[in-house]
Formats: C-alpha cells, structure tokens, sequence
C-alpha cells in the first residue's frame, strides 16, 4: 500500500483482538451513557471525529499534544505527511484494525510513537484511540536483548578458545608421538638404524671431547635364515621381536640399544671399557640363547653372536670403531657362534 510507513502494522496477536474488542465495549459505554468523563481522564489519547476525518473534541491526553499542531482540523494533519493517505483510508474503511504511527509531527521533538484505533462512536461518528508507546521500555528491552547477545558471544568465544587450546595440546603430543615413531623401529621398539648411527656418533664426539671410555657391541643373529627357511618370515618376525625384547631388558642406562640391520643389533656403552662390555656381551649371549621362545607353537631356540670394540681416542671415528666391532662380530662366527670377541 502507497505511504504506508514501516510502522503501521496489522493486527497480529489474540491479544490486538481481545484490545480491540475492550475499545469497542468502551465505545458502546460511551455511546450510551455519555462517559466523557472517564475519557476526559484517560492516559490514552482520544479525540471524536467525524467520518471525513474533522475534529469534533477530545480529551486532555490529546489536547496536550494537539498544541504542538495548532492548525490541525482534521486527524490526518496529526500524521506525517507519509502517513496521511493511509489515514484517510482507515477512516474510509471504517476498518477496527489497530496500527502503530508517529504522531504530531514536530521539527525538534523526537516524534510520538502510538497504537492507534479507529473504533465507532456516538452517533456514527468515530473515536479515534492513541496509546503512547513507551519507546524507553522498548529501548531498554533492545539493550538487554543486545546485552545477552554480547554475554552469550563472550561464553562462546571463550568455549573456542578452550576448544583451541585442547588442539593445540593434541597436536603437539601427536608431533612428539610423530617424532618418536620416527626414530623407533616398529618391529622390535629399539631405537632405528639412522638414530642409533646418530647417537652412536654423538657418543664418539662426547668421548673425544671429554677423554672418557666409550665401547660399542654389534649382535647379529646366527643362522636366522634357517629360522626363515623352517618356521616362515613371520615367525622369523616374531624371534626378532623377542631378541628385542631381552635387549630393552637386559641393558641399563646409559646404555643404548638399536636394530642397525634385519637381524643386526648395535649397542652402545658410554663410560664402559671394553672388560665390561664383554661382561655384558656374555650375559645376553646366555639369555638369548636361553630364552627358547614360543612362536606360533614352536620353540624357536637362537643364538647371537658378537663383536665388541672400545673406543681410542685420536685414533678412532665413529666408522672405524663400527668397522672394528663389525670385524670382531665376524670373528664370532668363524669361531663357532653364540660367543663373543673383543676387537683389538
Ligand atoms: P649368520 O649366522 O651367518 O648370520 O647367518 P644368517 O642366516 O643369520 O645370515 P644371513 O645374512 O645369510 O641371513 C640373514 C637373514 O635374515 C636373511 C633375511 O631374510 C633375514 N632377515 C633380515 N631382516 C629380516 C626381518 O625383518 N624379518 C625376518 N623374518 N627376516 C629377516
Ligand atoms: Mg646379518
Ligand atoms: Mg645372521
């Protein structure tokens, strides 16, 4: 509809119909019984007008306001200009519907804001109804709304955090983990043949550094191909594992121990010479070939054998002490197996 301003609405709700209804009830009283005094009194602002819209009285609520637009004869000269084709229509219409408008338009004044009704009244002329919109309530209740919105983004916000926070935990022990797989070996849990070479040579630059005995051990399975050839790769696995076990176990700090190749274990003795690593040496000797696992309903016995070297400093590098412990380990095997030989 043409000039129909973003506040005139329909009727909406039960209760717009229960109040219409209670204006008309009102508007009967007043037909009947002539109560101009109880309008005369009411906080409503009510004037009587004739069809065309002509002012014929009103009450004190309306003069009050009335002042503000002396020259006003007719109820659409309350309005704003925007408003007025509209008004005429309702008076046209006759229609009850209630709607909400600004009234006595004012240069300076903020304008009124009213819940108006035309509703019949005495002798066929119409009552017109404005109740003021207590615009501050509205505004206060649009603060709170605003208020709970802010208080509801803060408690999100802080939940997205928190939610961030937990992220970036998981992601940092996922990295640690990452870090870690990456320098196991997944068969046997030892550390893998790059950190165990990379530690193996810090160890040698440590004991260069600060004179102190270093000796390293190379274990490498006998016969394991037969192990293979007789009970299958994956139980050659599972002997592996077991190997691996018995070395986590059986060596102590600061001692290390890595698988360097398939069935070739390296370990490392910071601070031993080459007198306890021999002592060792036999000790896992004994127990692996002790050890008689169980696999697959077997029991798979192996032996190891093992070369150990010690550590000269200003002679050695990392690859010669390798290369003397590998020679040595060597010397086992052509020795008869499950023993060990210290390099010179
Ligand atoms: P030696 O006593 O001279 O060391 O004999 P050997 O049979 O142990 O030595 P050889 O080098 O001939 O064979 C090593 C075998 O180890 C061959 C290879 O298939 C096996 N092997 C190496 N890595 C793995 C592994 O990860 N799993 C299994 N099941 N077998 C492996
Ligand atoms: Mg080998
Ligand atoms: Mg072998």
């Amino acid at each position: 509809m043409a000039g129909v301003s973003k506040f005139v609405r329909s009727v909406e709700t039960a209760s717009d119909w229960a109040k219409i209804e209670a204006m008309k009830k009102l508007a009967d009283l007043i037909s009947t019984n002539g109560a101009g005094e109880i309008i005369e009194h009411l906080h409503a602002l009510v004037a009587l007008v004739k069809n065309d819209g002509e002012f014929i009285s009103w009450n004190r609520s309306f003069g009050a306001y009335k002042k503000l637009s002396p020259a006003a004869e007719r109820l659409e000269d309350i309005f704003y200009e925007k408003d007025r084709q509209y008004v005429q229509w309702k008076l046209s219409a006759a229609s009850t519907e209630h709607w909400m408008a600004e009234l006595f338009p004012a240069e300076d004044d903020p304008p009124l804001v009213c819940d108006c009704a035309l509703l019949p009244g005495p002798d066929g002329h119409l009552l017109f109804v404005a109740e003021k919109v207590d615009s501050n309530a509205e505004l206060q209740n649009l603060v709170r709304r605003l208020n709970r919105q802010v208080k509801m983004f803060h408690r999100e916000s802080e939940a997205a955090k928190k939610i961030a926070r937990n992220k970036q935990i998981e992601m940092e022990s996922v990295m640690i983990q990452s870090r870690e797989v990456a320098q196991i070996d997944p068969l046997t849990f030892l550390l893998n043949r790059r950190t165990i070479v990379r530690e193996l040579q810090n160890e040698v630059l440590r004991a260069e550094r600060y004179k102190s005995a270093l000796s390293i051990s190379v274990m490498d399975i006998d016969h394991f191909k037969n192990v293979n050839d007789t009970y299958g790769h994956v139980a050659g696995d599972e002997v592996l594992r077991q190997v691996g076990y018995i070395l986590r176990d059986h060596i102590r700090q600061p001692d290390v121990a890595g698988r360097y190749g398939g069935e070739e274990f390296l370990l490392l003795l910071p601070s031993s010479d080459a007198g306890a690593a021999a002592e060792q040496a036999s000790r896992l000797c004994r127990q692996i070939s002790e050890a008689a696992p169980l696999v697959q309903g077997h029991v798979i016995n192996v032996t190891v054998s093992m070369g150990i070297a010690q550590f000269h400093p200003g002679v050695d590098t990392w690859d010669t002490l390798l290369n003397r412990a590998d020679n040595a380990m060597y010397e086992a095997k052509r020795a008869g197996r499950n023993r060990w030989v210290v390099a010179d």
